[in-house]
Formats: structure tokens, sequence, C-alpha cells
């Protein structure tokens, strides 16, 4: 079920980024809307890595475009075979790529937090697809739309930065087709713990054991053993959907090393940091 549409607040379409007196206050600026507060700064940029590590100029010029939204858990971003019309990226939400089978079942082939970025297939000519985005971890996300950003990316900075990205997620999906096959369940979600954890730079974060099972494809009495199974090992606390990894190095010996692999791949070919 589609979530209700959250208020937006767009810089450029208000006429404020491009008046030399509003610079310095636009920075702080708060927009009140009917049913929220919410803040908007350009600095919100730099809560996406892709987006801080563009040059200050071509930042910019982005920046003028984007739309700062809140993404609710749960929320689709857009489902099998609906077009995506905007590049979405998270600043301190994360989002899923999921799969469904026709027999109704599902499971995570792709995460995206604040490394990265929705709708890379865009600049594929991806059209239409069989994946389902949807948000799992609740948090701000800037959006724009793919013809407004390339017409700014002057310098083909940001293309070159999305279509690397997309290469990423690719080996990401095909590392989690070869573990969901081989690898334990309690080996799968010591991954995924330290996967999100990364996306987001924290070690806690809400987690429901029905959706953490949907996210890794197996019954929920499966999940609750294996999250029973950390947390006694002492390498999580897991206590009213609230989990908190406390102990990162335990906690990655305890993952396969699609782990270090998806990690790896995506620093060697980012140039960025990740976890
Ligand atoms: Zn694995």
């Amino acid at each position: 079920m589609l979530s209700a549409p959250t208020p937006v607040v767009h810089l450029a379409r208000l006429g404020l980024l491009g008046h030399p007196s509003w610079g310095p206050w636009v920075r702080h600026l708060i927009v009140h809307t009917t049913d929220r507060t919410m803040p908007a700064s350009l600095e919100l940029v730099a809560g996406n890595r892709l987006l801080a590590s563009l040059p200050t100029a071509a930042c910019e010029r982005i920046a003028a475009l984007l739309t700062l939204r809140h993404v609710g858990r749960g929320e689709n971003i857009s489902a099998p075979w609906e077009p995506l019309t905007e590049m979405m990226f998270p600043t301190s939400s994360v989002i899923s790529v999921v799969a469904e089978t026709a027999e109704g079942d599902s499971v995570e082939v792709g995460t995206i937090g604040r490394e990265g970025m929705v709708g890379s297939t865009l600049l594929l000519d991806g059209g239409l697809s069989p994946l389902r985005m949807m948000c799992q971890i609740e948090g701000d996300a800037l959006t724009g739309t793919p013809e407004d950003l390339m017409e700014a990316d002057v310098d083909g900075l940001l293309r070159s930065l999305v279509l690397r990205y997309a290469n990423t997620l690719l080996v990401q999906a095909s590392i989690t087709a070869a573990c969901n096959r081989l690898h334990p369940l309690e080996q799968r979600a010591a991954r995924w713990l330290l996967t999100i954890s990364d996306r987001l730079d924290q070690p806690k974060f809400d987690l429901t054991h029905e959706f953490f099972a949907v996210l890794l494809g197996a019954q929920r009495p499966s999940v609750t053993i294996a999250a029973r199974e950390l947390q006694q090992d002492g390498l999580i606390t897991y206590h009213r959907g609230r989990v908190e990894i406390t102990h990162r190095a335990g906690l990655r010996a305890a993952a396969c090393g699609c782990y270090a692999t998806i990690t790896e791949h995506y620093v060697r070919s980012m140039g960025l940091p990740l976890g």
C-alpha cells in the first residue's frame, strides 16, 4: 500500500537559491508545512556520500534541483513494473531492492543508503523493472528528476558517479543471490545487520522480526532463532524491535565473506568509504 504523500520543499522552485542576498539565510531555511516543520539546507547534500564527493560547484548546481522528502518505513518507492520517474539520494533513510516471486515470496537483493542512490538504471535506459523499491529504515532523502539533474550535470561528473554506482549495485545483487542460496541464515543475518549499520553510519536502528524475515527471505521463527544466537554470542542486543550492534568485530567474524566482498568492491569502484 502506498503511503500518504509527504510534504516537500523545493528550494529552486521557491526562487530562493538564485537570489544573492538569500545565500547564507537559505542554508538554515525552515519551511513550515501543513502537518510538520521540515528543515531544509544545502548541507543536507553532504548527507549523501555520492553527492558529497562532487566538487563544490557541481554539488551546488545539483543541490538547487533537489527536493527534500521524508520516507516512511514500508513506503513503496516504486512497485514492480511501475515506471521510476525520479532519482533519489538517501541521507538518513535506507531503501531495499526486493525481488518477488509469482508465489508471493520476497527477498531483498540490494540495499541502498547514504552511500548510493535509487534510479541509476534511468541512465541505462532501464525502463520498467519487476523489482520493488521500498523503504526499510525511515528517514530523509533528496529527490530530483533525471532530466533536470542531467541537464545541470554540465561536466558529466554526476553521470559518471551514478553509472559507477549502478555497477556496484549489480555486483551487490549478484553476490546476494549466491549468498541467499549458499550461506546459513545466521551468517546472512550478521551480514545484513552490518550492511544496514554501514548505510546509516550508526549501530542502532529499528527492525521488526517480520520485516527482518522478509528481507532475508526466511521464515520468521528461523530469523528469531538466528537473532537470538547473535544476542547470546554478545554481538547484538535486540529488544522491542530495536537492534544495537554491541560487538562489531565479532559480528564481522560471524558474517559470511559476502560482506567483505561487497564492501571492498564498493570502496574500490567508488573510491569512497563505506562503514
Ligand atoms: Zn554470504
